[in-house]
């Protein structure tokens, strides 16, 4: 019931042999919310998948691609970052795809995530590719389509995948639970700088990055430095077999960028041996495969006529305080079951 499997096909083909356009619309595939497309996604994704798991079985250490997610407030530095350890894991030949999360940036248009212009050098590079966030959609559709983005990536031959967010909303914690590894980018400014990232967001961290280490700012790095290393010892990791680190580097001076990623590997090998890689990649697809069902009932809810008609006033009542938002979506719930015919 796929429409035209053969495009589908040569599509993959197109996209394993590491042709860029077949990338970004593969990725554009995954995003199409046409009912038709989203079938053939599914199609190409399955051969992506099967695709991946032959390659990763030859490859007796795991999984070789590396997902990283990457966020911090903004002005933190990111884009800076990006640029420059994109440019150092493409000088020693790997391939690293750059994608961004941030559901709100159709709503505020603020700079937007994973635009090009902030990323002039690596955007040039053959090596690399960037996407930027999709701009329509709930955080859950955002989250699913960047699960498959991600796997879309990998089958064209990047082995890391940098997934960027701002550390606004929900959507940082959405990124952590679909990366390997999550690192959190801060600035040195003055003030009380623990106060203004959210104290959960620094739990979830496997690595936090002091950047703008550099000229006058050092002092005010290792102080948050300090900082940072004091309140994550209180701090109950993520992780079984990895203590989060904090280290101080520079994006303007380039400085601390090798070492960084040494701890970055250090962090694969080690998650790896330990069993910890493979748990989390399991994880992913289970979150994936909710998310899926999490969206398509949201979305078959929020199309049926006679919820649509219901839903204003509802919304009116729990609002103005007059019903309770549980009852209201007992009463919503009840409505959409009895209406749909087939509970
Ligand atoms: P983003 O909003 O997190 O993507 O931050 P940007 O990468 O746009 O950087 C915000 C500002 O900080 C820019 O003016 C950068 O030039 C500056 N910046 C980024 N990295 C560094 C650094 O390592 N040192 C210094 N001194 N400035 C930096």
């Amino acid at each position: 019931e796929v429409k035209n499997p053969g495009a589908i096909e040569s599509l993959f083909q197109r996209l394993i042999a590491q042709d860029r356009a077949s990338l970004a619309k593969a990725i554009t595939l995954v995003e199409s919310t046409h009912p038709q497309r989203q079938k053939q996604a599914q199609l190409l994704l399955t051969k992506v998948l099967s695709h991946m798991r032959e390659h990763d079985q030859h490859h007796l250490k795991g999984p070789r691609s590396f997902r990283i997610g990457l966020s911090g407030p903004p002005g933190a530095g990111k884009s800076t970052f990006i640029e420059v350890f994109g440019k150092h894991l493409t000088s020693i030949g790997h391939r690293v795809a750059v994608l961004a999360v941030d559901p709100s940036s159709s709503t505020t248009g603020g700079s937007l995530l994973g635009d090009k212009t902030r990323m002039p050098e690596l955007s040039r590079d053959m090596s690399a590719y960037i996407r930027p966030s999709p701009s329509a959609g709930t955080l859950g559709g955002v989250t699913r389509t960047t699960n498959e983005a991600i796997v879309l990536c990998e089958g064209g031959g990047f082995d890391v995948i940098l997934v960027e967010t701002v550390g606004v909303g929900q959507s940082e914690f959405a990124v952590a639970d679909m990366v390997d590894m999550f690192c959190l980018l801060i600035p040195p400014a003055g003030g009380d700088e623990l106060q203004g990232i959210k104290k959960g967001i620094v739990e979830v961290a496997d690595y936090v990055v002091v950047n703008k280490s550099d000229g006058d700012l050092v002092p005010a790095a290792r102080r948050i430095q300090a900082e940072y290393t004091s309140a994550l010892k209180f701090m109950r990791p993520r992780s079984k077999v990895w203590k989060p680190k904090v280290t101080r580097i520079s994006s303007l001076d380039k400085s601390g960028i090798p070492e960084l990623w040494e701890t970055l590997k250090e962090f694969k090998n080690l998650t790896l041996a330990e069993g910890e890689l493979t748990a989390r990649r399991e994880k992913q697809l289970n979150l994936w495969f909710r998310s899926h069902i999490r969206d398509h009932i949201m979305g078959r809810f929020e199309r049926q006529p006679h919820i649509q008609r219901l839903l204003p006033e509802m919304e009116n009542l729990v609002t103005r305080a007059l019903v309770t938002p549980g009852l209201a979506a007992d009463y919503m719930l009840e409505q959409f079951l009895g209406g749909s015919g087939d509970s």
